[in-house]
């Protein structure tokens, strides 16, 4: 059966150009060949250029060097940076790959109609892919109100789309790394301690005397500074707990691994809290003048003894005891950390706010060795006209279902897009950038459902991916090595901003 929308997958061959065509938000800097760089290099000949990787959110400040023909030889990290600290990690040293990979869309394509019914991309000038979109934008806006252009975006690029729909009419939007990554430990943090963990999350790994890692995998994952820091932290003689049902990395680099049976984190963390407690263990000084609700909570977790736990969890009550003690020994110089890909089970914003629990109750906060109070740096907005007020934005679409959300959820605005869920607000049209949304979402079939039933996708990105397989309009996007766009302003322990140039 013809659909309105068939699935084309997109080769090199076909829609390569021999220059490529940059993002209509990005800016040329370097040069671009289609052939592989061959022959050695001396450094005296090559410049070094001030950028910031974006391989991953963790945006390590580093020199891209570029030879005299204007090709980029090597990328390294910046000294001066509290991020990396000078090192990069395999993935941005190897990001020239992503500049100069041959697979690159070079040039806007737009799905085509065959005589036999069948579709497929043909190539098209920027000025042809821009005017179209822009008569979709119209027509959507025209016929249904701009709030029916959904917006489904990750990372810098997709910062401008949001800036663009807005502009337009429309703060229906959602992404899908907050509600498939690290959506609930913002909303738990938010809701315990009226804060964000930020992003790096302000962990003082290097001078904490206990690390509690609960499902990270510092080491497995790169989050730079943190695998450096927690490298210091076990050089320093730091005692690391690590609960993971896997001898993961961090387990090996370990003074207790804790191979908790999956999904009953909550019980450990209740049975710690309990121990704290019962054992008058808990940093008496901060909880009395920061926080309120201990009594309730010394009832709710009167009977979650180790004992209890064990049941649950397979962790024996001894080492609940002694890794409970272990963390207020070293109080408030511990460090829980809030882990970063936290959607498990289903039941995580509530183990998040057990863990910023059992950091209250440890007073590891703002502290040395503990969660840090982060500095940042206020860059001021560029002046811009105001915009207008939506009638709907994706609070409305959540319909009251996800209260401590603080961003849209993509589910729902998938939902949204598919008639026969009846949503009071519905979607008709997306823009895409920066997130391959049927990889990323868990629910395949909906998603199918969604892209065939909206009326147009546009979709930015720098190369062909599940997600330009769906579009109606494919813009080829600039790579971070590209930009001269966002000054980087992460808070850290000292202010610090990085610009690219
Ligand atoms: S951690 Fe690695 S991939 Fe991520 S920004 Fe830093 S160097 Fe790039």
């Amino acid at each position: 059966m013809k659909t309105r929308r068939d699935f084309i997958k997109i080769s090199a061959v076909g829609t390569g150009a021999t220059v490529l065509g940059l993002s209509a938000f990005g800016a040329k800097k370097f040069k671009w060949f289609e052939s592989k760089i061959e022959g050695p290099v001396s450094d005296e000949d090559l410049t070094p250029y001030a950028t910031y990787c974006e391989v991953c959110f963790w945006k390590c400040a580093g020199w891209a060097y570029v030879d005299k023909q204007g090709r980029v030889r090597k990328i390294v990290g910046n000294q001066n940076d509290p991020h990396c600290n000078g090192r990069l990690c395999p993935r941005g040293t190897g990001g020239i790959g992503m500049y100069y990979d041959e697979d690159r869309l070079k040039t806007p394509l737009i799905r085509v109609k065959k005589a036999d019914g069948s579709q497929e991309f043909r190539e098209a000038s920027w000025e042809e892919a821009l005017d179209l979109v822009a008569s979709k934008m119209k027509e959507v806006k025209d016929t249904y109100g701009p709030e029916a252009f959904g917006l489904f975006n990750h990372g810098n690029p997709g910062a401008h789309l949001e800036h663009l729909m807005r502009a337009y009419g429309s703060e229906t939007n959602a992404e899908p790394a907050f509600a498939n990554c690290r959506g609930p430990r913002s909303s738990a943090y938010y809701a315990t301690f009226g804060a964000y963990i930020g992003s790096p999350e302000c962990t003082d790994i290097r001078d904490t005397e206990c690390l509690v890692l609960i499902g990270s995998h510092l080491g497995e994952n790169m989050h730079n500074s943190q695998v450096q820091e927690m490298s210091q932290a076990i050089d320093n003689g730091a005692t690391i707990i690590t609960v993971d049902p896997r001898f993961s990395t961090a387990a090996a680099h370990s003074t207790h691994w804790l191979p908790i049976k999956p999904a009953t984190d909550i019980a450990l963390l209740m049975a710690w809290i309990h121990v704290l407690i019962y054992e008058n263990l808990y940093n008496k000084a901060f909880v009395d003048q920061y926080t309120f609700g201990l009594d309730h909570l010394k009832k709710h977790v009167k009977n979650m003894t180790p004992e209890w736990a064990y049941g649950i969890t397979d962790i024996k009550p001894d080492v609940i005891r002694k890794t409970a003690r272990a963390m207020a020994g070293a109080a408030p110089a511990v460090v829980i950390h809030p882990g970063r890909h936290v959607v498990w089970y289903g039941d995580d914003t509530q183990r998040e706010r057990a863990m910023a629990i059992l950091t209250a109750l440890l007073g590891a906060w703002g502290k040395r060795g503990s969660l840090y109070l982060p500095e940042g740096v206020s860059v001021p907005k560029y002046p811009q006209p105001h915009y207008p007020e939506p009638e709907w934005t994706w609070k409305d679409v959540n319909e009251g279902k996800y209260p401590l959300a603080t961003m849209g959820i993509t589910t729902e605005l998938l939902k949204a897009s598919v008639p026969r869920f009846g949503y009071k607000h519905q979607v008709k049209a997306w823009f895409v950038g920066g997130t391959n949304l049927p990889l990323s979402m868990p629910d395949k079939k909906l998603f199918k459902e969604a892209a065939e039933s909206v009326e147009f996708i546009a979709v930015m990105d720098t190369m062909p991916m599940e997600i330009t397989g769906y579009a109606d309009v494919i813009l080829p996007e600039a790579t971070y090595l590209e930009r001269y766009d966002f000054i980087r302003s992460a808070p850290n322990r000292v202010p610090n901003i990085c610009a690219r140039c």
